[in-house]
């Protein structure tokens, strides 16, 4: 399977440059650098039926991804993760057509792998020789995880309250792990530091252009699990905004492919009320978004006080007609729980915001009863147990 990558674009300023060296954001402006394809030669060259027989994981779809040398294309089996229809829900909700994309079944348990398994492959493919990254959690797992299966030392900051079964994943899977002081863009500062120091490359969401190139694999999945068609709403917990901004960038690819048609989902970013400054961003009309102030949720893969994609993830929003909206740490743990008893699958806290949020947006019509509606469970509810209040337990 050839690729089709051919340079990269700055999101913002539109400078190319060449695909084939090692980058992190866009030299001349800092924003995110997105990679581009050879878009008329895939559509002529990759087609859907060629997908047929080849393995249930993103490498699926590697024509459109941006590792070249299939050596490097590294698996623990992610992606291709189940599109479910959740029928209980949806009749306690009045809704017909809702359905979960269960990310929780990828490698690490979230859907994280996707990203790094790319930016992992990726870096080592253009010779780096060791992985740096600050996290919530999952993405430090994840990145353990590929980096351990690419042979690449990793090094990873993670604030001082994440749940030590990261710590403990993190560790049991080869990567050296830093405790701080502080929220996740303190941790950045901390691989920053390493990166000026020449001790290894920043995998940071969206501070390298390969993390969404995995992330958008989801956007490809959800037309192959709809025969190629869109659902009509997405409702995903944003904190960096990689999975919205990916699977934006899979809808449009697929429409120059002319593998979907130019109908879209209605983009919902889904934020906790003590940290949304995205949904603050979109309610005030702002392009990009800031900084919150004294972040905290229960949901730490959300406590993304500034996010670098703000603008990508806005104009997703906006451009298909969308809406962002935050919930509270009770209504999270009440879903947690709805989703767990009513459909069988246990959550984590970021995956269970897009029930509460989808409540709030059946009240107030946004989305009709017969739309069909994918929400994003990106994590499994495994390492949150501490989450789960008063777990039932009898005395045999
Ligand atoms: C990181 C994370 C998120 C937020 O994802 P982004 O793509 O960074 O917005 C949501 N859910 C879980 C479980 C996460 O680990
Ligand atoms: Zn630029």
């Amino acid at each position: 399977m050839f690729s089709y990558l051919s340079h990269l674009e700055c999101s913002w300023c539109h400078a190319h440059y060449p695909a084939d060296r090692l980058y992190n954001v866009c030299p001349a402006c800092g924003r995110p650098l997105l990679a581009r394809y050879d878009m008329e030669a895939a559509k002529a060259g990759f087609r859907p039926e060629m997908l047929a027989g080849r393995p249930a994981t993103l490498w699926r779809y590697a024509e459109m991804l941006p590792v070249k040398d299939p050596a490097y294309r590294i698996t623990l089996g992610e992606g291709f993760t189940p599109l479910l229809r959740l029928e209980r829900l949806g009749a306690a909700l009045g809704q017909s057509q809702l359905y979960a994309k269960d990310e929780g079944l990828n490698p690490t348990a979230s859907f994280k792998a996707r990203g790094l398994c790319l930016a992992v492959a990726r870096a080592a493919e253009l010779g780096a020789r060791a992985l740096g990254i600050p996290t919530a959690g999952n993405a430090g797992s994840a990145m353990a995880a590929y980096a351990a299966r690419a042979g690449l030392p990793a090094t990873v900051y993670a604030p001082r309250d994440v749940p030590p079964v990261f710590v403990a994943e993190m560790s049991a899977l080869g990567a050296e792990v830093f405790l701080v002081d502080g929220l996740i863009t303190d941790c950045a500062r901390c691989v920053q530091e390493g990166v000026a120091a020449g001790r290894w490359f920043d995998l940071s969401t969206l501070k390298e252009p390969y993390r969404v190139e995995g992330k958008k694999t989801m956007g490809y999945e959800l037309a192959e699990q709809f025969a190629w068609t869109l659902p009509d709403v997405i409702i995903y917990p944003t904190g960096g905004g990689t999975g919205i901004v990916g699977m934006w960038k899979a809808f449009a690819e697929m429409e120059q492919l002319h593998w979907t048609g130019s109908a879209r989902p209605r983009m919902v970013s889904v934020q906790a009320a003590g940290c949304a400054p995205i949904v603050r961003a979109f309610e005030r009309g702002d392009e990009v978004a800031g900084t919150w102030e004294n972040a905290a949720t229960i949901a730490d893969g959300l406590r993304v006080p500034r996010a670098i994609g703000d603008f990508l993830i806005l104009q997703a929003i906006r451009q298909s007609g969308g809406t962002a909206l935050a919930v509270t740490d009770e209504e999270i743990r009440a879903a947690m729980s709805e989703i767990g008893r009513t459909e069988g699958i246990f959550v984590a806290p970021e995956a269970a915001a897009t029930l509460a949020a989808l409540r709030h947006l059946c009240q107030s019509g946004f989305i009709r009863p017969d739309e069909r509606v994918v929400l994003f469970l990106t994590g499994s509810g495994l390492k949150y147990t501490h989450l789960v209040r008063a777990p039932m337990v009898n005395e045999a």
